[in-house]
């Protein structure tokens, strides 16, 4: 990610939700985060898909599921791709 958005929307909501909680708010975390390695790796915006197939790890009723990170960010629209990318 080339924005902080995750994290200042997790306070954004932190601060929106506290007044309607009757005890402070420990946490607040983005459920679609994806972790990637290596080169630009790090913390991601992660899309999930699920892949069904008669095969092991993929006969559950809902598949086996993947992320796919996205290639902008959801909130800001900047890229995800690392600045001196080669990705
Ligand atoms: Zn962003």
């Amino acid at each position: 990610m080339n924005c902080d958005c995750i994290k200042r929307l997790e306070a954004t909501v932190k601060d929106f939700h506290q007044p309607e909680v009757n005890a402070p708010i420990e946490s607040v975390r983005c459920q679609n985060i994806m972790w990637t390695f290596g080169k630009g790796g790090g913390e991601h915006i992660g899309i999930p898909f699920r892949v069904k197939a008669d095969a092991v790890g993929y006969r559950s009723a809902k598949g086996k599921e993947f992320s796919v990170k996205a290639s902008y960010c959801p909130f800001c629209g900047v890229s995800t791709k690392q600045e001196s990318g080669d990705e």
